[in-house]
């Protein structure tokens, strides 16, 4: 029986609330669940259920739930200075100080930044900003940017555009012009299928860098300026890329005169064990988009790290850049973020993923790879996913009207567990502070869920 005091805030919702990537009539009909308090990795819903939430709330809770000091951090911002904005000659502590420590946390030819107030504005930034470079390079034609089919770049018109998700493509164009897509990564989806049984990952890794070349070359270079993407694909379905694909990709871009755009929301601020995943894939982006981690989430905040070949063009050639937010560098978001950054170095967080929680996640998890409908566990880092089969031998997907992910998403949930699911792939991205007995823990829900799953499935019931 659901609550009283439940039922009231659902009607509420249901009267009032248009919810994010939702279809509204069903879940009007179904009723939202109401999250009320959280600690550490567990999030508590209005029904006295405690849930370990797998995805760090949208991959953004890397320090965990419930950091006094976070919100101290917040609080005495508010009361201090709760808003002022960095437009007409002005600026704040905090944004000023946020900003060195950023540009000392990435890599080294990386010394500006540009705030926003989500990854959607930053990816938007990075439009304008590449597009700019190039207009003040005396090149405006110069103004592709390739991106890849499934990214996620975020839910702006140009971080839609970006994005290669063909759903979102078909609600709300026409997309930004100038945005081509090119083929993912992603081995077990695509890979195995598409290019013959008998080719590798390294392979298709390399494959896919060549088929960004092949569309240079179509487009001409001296119309493309940018490639973005994702160091690991995060709302695609944490798409691990071959080990080859990035040191193909790093090898094409070298022969072309085209500025590298990482999309660090997720990967950024240790999720792959480095604080940029382009630092664990050595790459040298000219821009990085971040948001998410870069506050644990506490208060909303994301920026563009500009390196200086395209800062110092915008800054000795530019004049007045005519782009902004009202809550571009927010005092309490940057505060927060500030003292977000500080922990996480006091807390040694980047390298316990990389050398403890990282491998020990990826030997417990690999073990879920032998379960009977499950056609590869794949981890790194703290991100991690699990492709549900109909056959282990053949990777043959299930019926897609069986829809296998979100029962077995639904099923997680009603065990106590937070593990997304897109299309049959379902992914993890626990908070960075995850202990190994938690770890255990997760892995055991997620196993009981498979287990109920394949039962469900083999006898056609649902949940
Ligand atoms: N880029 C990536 C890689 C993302 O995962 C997201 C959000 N999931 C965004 C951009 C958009 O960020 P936001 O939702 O803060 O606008």
């Amino acid at each position: 029986m659901i609550s009283p005091s439940t039922r009231e805030l659902q009607a509420l919702d249901r009267a009032h609330h248009l919810h994010p990537f939702t279809d509204f009539k069903a879940l009007g009909e179904e009723g939202s669940r109401i999250v009320t308090h959280a600690e550490g990795v567990y999030i508590h819903d209005s029904e006295g259920n405690r849930i370990l939430d797998g995805m760090a709330g949208l991959w953004c809770v890397n320090l965990g739930y419930g950091r006094d000091e976070l919100v101290d951090a917040a609080t005495a911002q508010l009361r201090e200075l709760p808003y002022y904005n960095n437009f007409f000659k002005t600026t704040h502590p905090p944004a000023v100080r946020l900003a060195e420590q950023l540009c000392r946390l990435a890599p080294a030819h990386i010394n500006r930044v540009f705030f926003t107030g989500s990854g959607s504005e930053a990816n938007d930034t990075v439009l304008r900003m590449v597009r700019r470079y190039w207009a003040l390079k005396g090149k405006p034609e110069k103004h592709i940017v390739i991106a890849r089919e499934n990214a996620y770049h975020g839910s702006t018109v140009a971080g839609m555009s970006l994005g290669g998700m063909a759903p979102m493509h078909g609600q709300g164009g026409p997309c930004v012009p100038g945005i081509e897509h090119i083929r993912q990564p992603y081995w077990f989806g695509e890979g195995r299928f598409s290019q013959g049984r008998d080719q590798s990952p390294a392979a298709f890794g390399r494959a896919c860098a060549q088929v960004l070349e092949q569309r240079i070359q179509a487009l001409g270079e001296d119309n493309v300026a940018a490639f973005i993407a994702e160091p690991v694909q995060g709302a695609g379905g944490a798409i691990i890329p071959p080990q080859s694909y990035w040191p193909a990709v790093k090898a094409v871009l070298a022969k072309y005169d085209i500025l590298l755009v990482a999309d660090e929301v997720i990967c950024g601020f240790g999720r792959l064990g480095e604080w940029f995943g382009s630092q664990y894939y050595g790459l040298e982006p000219d821009l990085m988009s971040i948001a998410k981690g870069l506050s644990s989430g506490y208060l909303p905040i994301g920026g563009v790290l500009v390196g200086d070949r395209v800062a110092e063009t915008l800054i000795d050639e530019g004049g007045e850049f005519f782009h902004g937010f009202t809550y571009s560098g927010h005092p309490a978001c940057a505060a927060v973020a500030l003292r977000n950054l500080e922990l996480m170095e006091a807390e040694n967080v980047v390298a316990r993923v990389r050398d403890e929680l990282g491998p020990y996640l990826a030997r417990r998890w690999a073990e879920l790879g032998e379960h009977s409908i499950v056609g590869e566990a794949r981890s790194l880092g703290l991100i991690g996913a699990l492709e549900l089969v109909a056959d282990k031998a053949s990777g043959e997907r299930f019926a897609r009207t069986l829809a296998a992910g979100n029962l077995c998403r639904d099923l997680c949930f009603q065990n106590g567990l937070v593990m997304r699911s897109v299309g049959d792939t379902m992914i993890i991205s626990p908070p960075l502070v995850i202990r190994h007995e938690q770890i255990d823990e997760l892995v055991a829900l997620a196993r009981r869920a498979l287990d109920e799953t394949a039962r469900r499935l083999n006898t056609n019931t649902t949940v």
